[in-house]
């Protein structure tokens, strides 16, 4: 990888870039003009930026840089799906997804190089961990699907509609950068993604919860998996830390006050493991007094995977017992699984550190 002492851009929020003019003795307006460049114009020459004069330019271009991470290679599915491999440096690749539905068109983006928690379902965990991704290396994800996509509109029409955190690892675990990457997505001078079109989602890390909600203004996915503390033990090893009842509590905080607000809960259907009709009672019980929509996900298949995907009879079975209780669910539909593009089974390249492969002791 091709180190550099620049500062990158793309590391900088409006307020990072207002500061960092005013350090250069620049008037603050400057970043909304550079920012207008980048995500509106797409533009990161320095030497294409008209408005801002030669000698600026030349200044910033000694001391900053507007530096991507790289896509190795773009795949389509069948059904319209693009997968992205980015690397990040000589050894970790990512992987980005696009998913076009009629009316709208979502991108899924990854927080980190491959995932510390750990899932026991989830071909990232099986990767391993390196490190926690740049603002740089999320939000690049966002240009660079935006660039390969043809830009941000088709006939008028926006093509990246929402953005999902739902990506390799696991966003609350790299909450700064992932705080600041949002902030630039929902900024109308950057990518003006309306807040309630931007999602996180999170295994569930509880401090963390009671510090975004504070701070950003993002929904929330949580992947709860299991009505019961010992299922979700196994199913999510990060529940031994933060139990379903703390988690609950969280997500509770989170909405409060926020009339608009309702937790998505993930739940993954595992033939004979989660996806009876007492599970189902009480998972119903569980989320009775909170406001939820629960998206049942069929369980995608990854080559080490000790998992098999519920069959269509009881994934109708579990949501309909859900429904008769009152609760908003609805299966979510596979896409991209020709490209190893679904839930689940982005993978990339990652170079684990610690011990093994496996390195859930970070958290
Ligand atoms: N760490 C975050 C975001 C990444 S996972 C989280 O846990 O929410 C995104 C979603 O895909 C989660 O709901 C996760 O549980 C689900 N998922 C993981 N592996 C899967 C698999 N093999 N099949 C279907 N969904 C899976």
């Amino acid at each position: 990888m091709l180190t550099s002492n620049k500062l990158n851009i793309f590391n900088m929020d409006l307020r990072d870039l207002e500061n960092f003019f005013i350090s250069m003795g620049e008037r603050s307006f400057r970043a909304a003009q550079i920012m207008k460049w980048i995500y509106h114009k797409h533009v990161i020459d320095f030497d294409t930026m008209s408005n801002i004069s030669k000698l600026l330019r030349e200044k910033l271009a000694k001391c900053s840089e507007l530096r991507l991470p790289e896509v190795v290679s773009e795949l389509v599915s069948k059904d319209g799906c693009h997968k992205w491999l980015i690397r990040i440096d000589n050894s970790n690749c990512i992987e980005t997804v696009f998913i076009p539905e009629i009316d709208r068109g979502t991108l899924c983006i990854s927080s980190q190089i491959g995932c510390p928690v750990d899932c026991s379902f989830c071909a990232t965990a099986h990767q391993g961990f390196n490190r926690n991704l740049t603002t740089a290396e999320i939000i690049g994800q966002v240009w660079l699907a935006t660039n390969s996509l043809g830009g941000y509109t088709h006939g008028g029409n926006r093509i990246i509609t929402n953005i999902v955190l739902m990506g390799m690892g696991e966003p609350l675990l790299n909450f700064c950068n992932v705080v600041k990457s949002i902030a630039l997505i929902q900024d109308d001078l950057g990518f003006g993604i309306s807040k309630r079109r931007v999602t996180l989602s999170t295994a569930g890390v509880v401090p963390a919860l009671y510090r975004l909600r504070d701070i950003s203004e993002v929904s929330l996915a949580v992947s709860l998996h299991a009505p019961y503390d010992k299922l979700r033990d196994e199913l999510v090893p990060l529940n031994r830390k933060y139990p379903i009842s703390e988690l609950l509590k969280a997500c509770n905080y989170y909405i409060a006050g926020k009339p608009y607000r309702r937790i998505t809960w993930e739940y993954v259907l595992l033939d004979g493991i989660n996806d009876s009709v007492q599970h189902a009672t009480a998972l119903a019980a569980l989320l009775k007094y909170i406001p939820s929509k629960i998206n049942l996900i069929p369980f995608n298949p990854f080559p080490e995977a000790r998992y098999r995907r519920s069959s269509p009879e009881t994934m109708t079975r579990f949501r309909d017992v859900l429904m008769k209780h009152g609760l908003t669910a609805i299966t979510r539909r596979t896409r991209g699984d020709d490209i190893a593009a679904a839930c689940g089974q982005l993978a990339g390249e990652v170079q684990a550190r610690g011990r093994g492969r496996r390195t859930s002791q970070v958290f």
